[in-house]
């Protein structure tokens, strides 16, 4: 397992080196210094921890990422932070009820009530999805972008204080008269490794920069005396090597839509022990993904506050108790979730039955009516998830007859 897929997997999304040290592959040498071997990390099951519970729902929404969302759980829940526990049980119910809304405009759409934790992998594919096209803007705009990445020694700090310091470094360089004079702005973002051998964090700077030829040599000198500045790396050497990588970008949609993916991706969390996954997470917590600089300084990067699907004016409804029903075999429900995909939902792979012979000629008809389909969706709300029609009928037991008197 490589802990750096994303860099080796597109090694020449790039062009034109202007690395002076030929190279194998294309792999920048940041990358062969980081890269780490990788062993399962097994989980006590010492302690108490509350129950995990998932619905349906989330069993196919979540399902690739289960063992990930549930070493998070267990983490956060036994590292006794109260806002991690909280932070548990939010991963816990992501996608756990979704709703379907219909709209004053008729149009019917299921929401999925997501947590929109930083280290949730779902909720960071969404995030990522919209960081690429915002990033696909941003490097549209500049002349001559350039991909820089920048490392700082391996040092036993916690992670918040060696992110901090490597924002104040970069901050320190861009001041610098060899980075001001040649580079207008750009963007970048930090990215997190843990070394599992050492148990040390690597954070490391990806920029996207517009601007012009800087050496390599020069850049690494002047980013040895900027991390010098740090207060953390502040017993750097003048002769101790630091990692400078860059390359000229060639294909700047590609670019932007891989870093995209690497920045809003929650690291390579499945191997990390609980701690890390604990101090990961309050250290990433609210700190930026991306950051635009110079130029770009101010330009709308969303990345950061996921913003609550607004509330619209209409019906809104709770899908589970359909996908429950449609489980436990009740046709109405099957043939309703079967039909949905015509309508614009996925409940069908959500409930995972197969429709009945019998049920066909509903489903067909639903799928061309959506008045007589959502009128179908209304009833089955109606009888399982308001009262308790739905939940007696199952699970009240006929009434036992009463014997006549004797007399
Ligand atoms: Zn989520």
């Amino acid at each position: 397992m490589k802990s750096q897929t994303h860099l080796l997997s597109g090694p020449l999304l790039v062009s034109g080196s202007e690395n002076p040290a030929p190279r194998q592959g294309g792999v920048p040498p940041s990358v062969q210094a980081l890269e780490i071997s990788v062993t399962d990390a097994s989980i006590d099951d010492g302690d108490p921890v509350p129950a995990w519970i998932q619905t349906h729902v989330q069993h196919v929404v979540h399902r690739r990422w289960m063992p990930i969302r549930r070493r998070l759980y267990t983490a956060w829940h036994r590292s006794g932070d109260d806002q991690l526990a909280k932070r548990a049980e939010r991963l816990n119910m992501c996608c756990a009820s979704p709703m379907v809304q219909k709209g004053v405009d008729g149009a019917s759409k299921t929401r999925m009530m997501r947590c929109r934790d930083r280290l949730c992998p779902l909720c960071a594919i969404k995030r990522s999805e919209r960081l690429g096209s915002q990033l696909v803007a941003a490097v549209s705009k500049m002349d001559d972008p350039r991909h820089i990445v920048l490392t700082a020694p391996a040092v036993p700090d916690f992670l918040r204080e060696q992110i901090d310091g490597l924002r104040h470094a970069f901050r320190a360089l861009r001041r610098s008269d060899q980075w001001s004079g040649t580079q207008r702005g750009g963007v970048y973002s930090i990215e997190v490794t843990l070394n599992k051998k050492t148990g040390l964090w690597h954070p490391h700077l990806h920029i996207i920069t517009d601007g012009e030829y800087i050496a390599q040599n020069t850049l690494v000198d002047e980013w040895r005396r900027a991390l010098q500045t740090s207060g953390i790396w502040s017993e750097v050497r003048d002769d101790q090597a630091v990692v400078v990588w860059i390359e000229r970008v060639g294909n700047r949609r590609r670019l932007a839509d891989y870093i995209g993916k690497y920045v809003a991706k929650p690291a390579e969390l499945e191997s990390w022990p609980e701690d890390a996954l604990c101090e990961y997470a309050v250290a990433m917590r609210g700190a930026r993904l991306v950051h635009a600089f110079g130029s770009l300084h101010g330009m709308k990067l969303e990345s950061d506050d996921e913003p609550n699907e607004q509330a619209e004016p209409g019906v809104v409804l709770a899908v589970l108790p359909i996908i429950n029903a449609a489980r436990r075999g009740d046709a109405l429900a099957i043939a309703v979730c079967a039909s949905s995909r015509a309508h614009g939902h996925a409940w069908d792979q959500w409930a995972g039955v197969d429709t009945p012979p019998e049920e066909i000629e509903r489903v067909a008809g639903y799928e061309v009516d959506e008045e007589a389909w959502w009128n179908a969706v209304r009833c089955l709300h109606h009888e399982y998830a308001t009262g308790l029609r739905g939940w007696l009928r199952e699970r009240t037991p006929d009434p036992v007859p009463t014997e006549p008197p004797w007399w």
